[in-house]
């Protein structure tokens, strides 16, 4: 029998998370994005580009979760992925109806996609039942996006685009959109306003703004922590999370008096656990005294405590 589930795992995003592998057999999926830290593959032919072509039986893979749930208990996200893009699982809509009995109530549901089929009534049906969708979009230029996740030639950036507005009109649960940055391919300031505007209109709860952080298929670089930091800033107003900074130079940190803080506030809310990353401990205490004297709030969203106004 496959390994269908896996972990559990502590994700700084989303806490414990048991994870669900809706394709262990093999890699299946409808793009073949730079970064991706699974072998490369051909783009499947246009019949199969709504399904996998290998299936995994919807009984084998509600047993499976329902004795892993069984056995961990205490977990705060029931992830559903797969070794490739889960929604091209042709039972989703059924496994999750199935399997939501069986999770505790104080663990969350949540699929991790790429987004291309959100357009799909059928995938829309399915995805309403999760607690959190979470859908991964690089780019909203065509040539960046091209580039960066080398989707099925049938799927066009519009039409993604068009299938994600139209998921995110309908949708009631948490809506988060990852960003992938590469250097050189999707890096630009150009391409992350247009993304920004995007997801400002569809009104994401939460973005998450990372790079490479494993070793990835093709030969690609990550851009730093700093040219993230800069492009964090084009989405103003937005609850932006960043990856966890890595050797921390206390030299770089930065100081910011009562002022500024409010100012910057004003522009887009802060993760709680990010600003240790960025400011100094001086304006950390800082950020302590304005909460506590109701100057600045915090605001759970996308599961994630946020400084606010
Ligand atoms: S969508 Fe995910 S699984 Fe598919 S190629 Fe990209 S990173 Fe890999």
């Amino acid at each position: 029998m496959p390994n269908i589930t896996f972990g559990p795992i502590h994700s700084r995003r989303f806490g414990i998370s048991l994870g669900v592998d809706l394709s262990p057999y093999k890699k299946q999926c409808n793009f073949d994005c730079v970064y991706c830290e699974l072998q490369p593959v051909k783009a499947p032919e246009p019949k199969t580009i709504s399904n996998f072509s290998e299936v995994l039986p919807l009984d084998e893979l509600v047993d499976s979760v329902k004795q892993s749930l069984q056995k961990y208990k205490k977990i705060d996200v029931l992830t559903i992925t797969a070794n490739g893009e889960p929604t091209l699982y042709p039972h989703l809509k059924e496994f999750i109806t199935q399997i939501k009995p069986y999770i505790p109530k104080q663990t969350k549901s949540l699929i991790l996609s790429n987004g291309s089929l959100f357009g799909d009534k059928n995938i829309q049906e399915a995805l309403k039942e999760f607690d959190i969708v979470k859908f991964s979009l690089d780019s909203i230029v065509q040539s960046s996006f091209k580039k960066v996740d080398r989707a099925h030639k049938n799927l066009t950036i519009e039409d993604i685009k068009d299938g994600i507005r139209s998921y995110a009109k309908i949708r009631k649960n948490i809506l988060i959109c990852e960003i992938l940055v590469v250097e050189n391919i999707n890096d630009s300031k150009q391409d992350m306003e247009m993304l920004a505007n995007f997801l400002r209109e569809i009104k994401v709860d939460r973005i998450d703004l990372g790079t490479i952080d494993r070793p990835p298929a093709y030969n690609v670089k990550a851009v730093s922590y700093e040219k993230l930091v800069e492009l964090s800033r084009t989405f103003d107003g937005l609850f932006i999370l960043l990856p966890q900074r890595k050797n921390i130079n206390i030299n770089n940190l930065i100081e910011l008096n009562d002022e500024d803080i409010i100012n910057l506030l004003q522009k887009r809310p802060i993760a709680t656990n990010e600003i240790e990353n960025l400011f100094s401990k001086n304006s950390i205490k800082r950020f302590q005294k304005l909460f506590n004297n109701g100057t600045i709030k915090i605001k759970n969203t996308g599961l994630i405590d946020f400084f606010t106004l």
